[in-house]
């Protein structure tokens, strides 16, 4: 089985593609740069969503759902948001086909066309705050506090499995406050709260800053992000929560009269989070075997795989592994018992392994005679005897030492793959050798982040949050800055 996955060190993007169609998290579908998500990649979404969606409720947010289809003024209603998002919007102009009697074939009729042509959302911002309009008033109608679990499409010229498709699953909040310091504090809550979650539940470290504003999202005045580090040494922006200060609400006229009853636009907060990060959790952690899930996001923790020869053994092993499944289920682990008789075990071990289950158990007769059994970690691939007495609370604690341990291996990756740069050979070089996040001067200009991209192709990735203030000078021009910010290579 792991014969078929290419090595990371010869093509860690084929690695990647591998695993993402061998693990049978996705394929590739018959819409350039869309794809299909398979069970076992839904699944894993689904856990996200999960968890991500009590946080958001835990936190007052509700759930709603707008159209998929946002009118094309809407979208131009703000100047910088139009021009971020024009060149990859999907455009329906028509809304019937007919027969063709010349070639007997269907075409798009001519006469059914749309009297105003219909975006399909790359985002939401412009229809949701069409809509607060009708539902704010009042300083007693804020904060409104709304996501949405939907799909969008960015027309992207390069694909890549997850990680950035032309259709992507994701959330999107949206909230209105009255105050700047409101919307800015609830931006930043909600970026805390996908921190925490890349790293307490994808055990992925990430850095939280703010995007320099040339890498800002379309209409907002900040954009937060995390970032995240590959294994390969690129970057991958995890997420982002934008503070878009009051522009949306003026482009839809969105006023609410204050305590003092004067009338003021309103304050907007959006964040998201994508399918992206299915694709991430495969790139942080994996290794050439197949997948290596962190258990808190593992859709199944544990597998359990009888080995037996005959009736009676397995008849014996069954009665022992059903009180274990039924007493790992109370304890609350995600378990399975795979007693199918079409494939052998070293069959299941390889497969179990692709799909990166934390945990293996394998039962045989005479570790029932024993009373043990033989455990098998995923991620490093130790293998221990465990008595069957008290197996539960040594599995529970198990996978919490494995949530930990991944964590601290990405977290020591992460951690030496930050390096300060002081010239831009240096640069350069530490880029193409090392790669990871490259800590630097910049002068603060537009023109020298793109300077530095194209001859690079490194970005600034942000400006981390309580950065220290340092005075130097520019890499590329020599000119003063104040602080460092961090580069690199990114997905
Ligand atoms: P944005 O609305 O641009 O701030 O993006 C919100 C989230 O969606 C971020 O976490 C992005 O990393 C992610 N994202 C953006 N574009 C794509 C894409 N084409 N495929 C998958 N995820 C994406």
């Amino acid at each position: 089985m792991s014969k078929e996955i290419t090595a990371r060190s010869e093509d860690y993007s084929k690695w990647y593609n591998d695993l993402v169609l061998k693990g049978s998290l996705a394929d590739y579908s018959a819409v350039r740069g869309c794809m299909v998500i398979k069970p076992y990649g839904y699944a894993l979404w689904e856990g996200m969503r999960d968890v991500l969606d009590r946080k958001f409720k835990d936190t007052g947010h509700q759930n709603a759902y707008f159209p998929l289809f946002i009118p094309k003024s809407f979208l131009s209603k703000e100047a910088a948001h139009i021009e971020g998002f024009a060149k990859e919007c999907a455009v329906v102009t028509h809304y019937r086909l007919k027969n063709d009697p010349e070639t007997g074939g269907v075409i798009v009729d001519p006469e059914a066309k749309l009297e105003e042509e219909l975006i399909v959302r790359p985002t939401s911002e412009t229809i949701i705050w069409n809509t607060y309009k009708d539902w704010i008033q009042s300083y007693r109608d804020l904060p409104l506090l709304i996501n949405q679990w939907a799909n969008v499409v960015r027309w992207e010229m390069r694909t890549r499995l997850f990680l950035r498709t032309a259709e992507f699953l994701w959330q999107e909040g949206h909230t209105a406050h009255a105050t700047a310091a409101e919307a800015i504090a609830e931006t930043t809550q909600m970026l805390d709260i996908y921190a925490d979650f890349a790293e307490n539940y994808m055990a992925m470290p990430v850095i939280k800053g703010v995007k320099s504003p040339s890498e800002r999202f379309a209409g907002a005045v900040d954009t937060y992000c995390i970032e995240a580090l590959m294994q390969d040494g690129k970057a991958l922006q995890a997420g982002t929560s934008h503070f878009l200060g009051q522009n949306f609400a003026k482009a839809f006229d969105v006023k609410f009269s204050n305590k003092e009853n004067k009338l003021d636009y309103v304050w907007a907060t959006s964040w998201g989070v994508s399918t992206r990060l299915v694709g991430a959790l495969v790139m942080a952690h994996s290794d050439d075997d197949g997948l290596i899930l962190p258990p808190r996001i593992a859709p199944l923790q544990v597998v359990i795989v009888p080995i037996y020869k005959g009736d009676e053994q397995k008849a014996k092993i069954d009665e022992k592994v059903l009180a274990i499944v039924a007493e790992l289920k109370q304890a609350g682990v995600r378990v399975k018992y795979d007693d199918s008789d079409n494939q052998r075990p070293g069959w299941k071990f390889a497969e179990y392994e692709m799909k990166g289950v934390p945990v293996r158990i394998a039962i045989g007769a005479r570790d029932l005679e024993n009373n043990v059994a033989e455990v098998a970690r995923r991620d490093t691939k130790v293998k221990t005897s465990l008595s069957l007495d008290g197996l539960t609370p040594q599995i529970s604690a198990l996978l919490e030492e494995i949530q930990q341990q991944m964590f601290d291996k990405a977290l020591a990756y992460r951690d030496s793959h930050i390096t300060p740069a002081d010239t831009f050979e240096e640069f350069e070089r530490l880029l193409d050798e090392k790669g990871g996040f490259i800590s630097a001067h910049w002068d603060g200009t537009a023109e020298t982040e793109e300077q530095i991209k194209d001859r690079t192709k490194a970005t600034i990735r942000c400006i981390p949050l309580n950065n220290p203030q340092e005075n130097g000078t520019c890499i590329l021009t020599g000119k003063p800055s104040v602080q460092r910010v961090l580069f690199a290579r990114a997905y």
